[in-house]
This record gives structure tokens, C-alpha cells and sequence, in this order.
């Protein structure tokens, strides 16, 4: 291990995440930088939530730990703005969602849903993605991107 990804790994932070009905557990190490919600407006964040927008950060596969009920999610796959596959895995009894897998991103990239964590009431916006199609009362909180930040 190289000092730099020493000094990485001793300063990202467990956060501890839940489902509605208990069953499904899991941790998620989070560097400073990453404990930070960015807001999608996607219609299909609205549809899958029943909201006007999810909370989300990017996180290397790694950085997710079940705890309890892995074995029992469920998967929902659906083709992302890309063209490309997005996996969502969710509580098979309360239907919470930890995380998502958007294929386009590579197998070590998840999406984690932040606002499922503990502390998350605390993680400031970084930004909002998908502004496009936000809903007409919605304040802006955070810089706004037509749809993703440019790569
Ligand atoms: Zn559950
Ligand atoms: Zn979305």
C-alpha cells in the first residue's frame, strides 16, 4: 500500500444504513469529500422514490458492506440515458433501495442512496444532476447540470 492510500484509508468514516423493515443492513466508508449528497431529478429517481428527486454518491464497489440481508435482495434492471444497463438492488420485503449499478460506470462503481444513511440529515448538497426536468418550485441547492456533469 502506497502512503497516499494509507492516509485515504484513515480518514474515510462508516456510515451505517437501514431499510424500513430492518431486514436489510449495510455500511458504506465514505471519504470527507463523499459524504455529500448529489440530488438526481431523473424521472426515473421520481418514479422508483415517489419523490421529486433521490439522494446519491458515487462510491467504489468496496465501500458497501452488507451486514444483514444481502442474500434476500431483489434486482430491478432498467436501461439507463446511456443505453446501458442500471441494476437496482432493494429490500425484498419493504423495497428500500441501498444502491444501484449503472454498467456504464464499470463493474467497481456503485451509486449508494445517502439519504438512507445515518449522519445523512448532516452531508451537505454537492450537486444536482438531470436539473432539466427538476420540478418548477424546487430551489436550487447545489450547481445544476442539464443531466450528468461533463466526464
Ligand atoms: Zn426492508
Ligand atoms: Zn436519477
Amino acid at each position: 500500500m502506497t502512503t497516499s492510500a494509507s492516509i485515504a484509508a484513515a480518514i474515510m468514516t462508516t456510515y451505517h444504513g437501514k431499510c424500513t423493515c430492518g431486514q436489510t443492513q449495510w455500511d458504506v466508508k465514505l471519504e470527507p469529500d463523499q459524504a455529500k449528497h448529489i440530488l438526481c431529478h431523473c424521472n426515473t429517481c421520481k418514479s422508483l422514490s415517489g419523490g421529486t428527486y433521490t439522494l446519491n454518491q458515487i462510491i467504489p464497489r468496496s465501500a458497501l458492506t452488507f451486514t444483514s440481508g444481502e442474500s434476500a435482495l431483489k434486482k430491478y434492471t432498467y436501461t439507463g440515458e446511456s443505453g446501458n444497463a442500471v441494476h437496482c438492488y432493494y429490500c425484498a420485503n419493504c423495497t428500500t433501495h441501498p444502491f444501484h449499478h449503472q454498467t456504464v460506470m464499470g463493474d467497481d462503481k456503485i451509486v449508494v442512496r445517502t439519504g438512507l444513511l445515518e449522519g445523512g440529515e448532516k452531508f451537505e448538497p454537492a450537486a444536482e444532476i438531470f436539473g432539466k426536468v427538476r420540478w418548477a418550485w424546487e430551489r436550487e441547492v447545489a450547481e445544476t447540470f442539464e443531466t450528468l456533469p461533463p466526464s
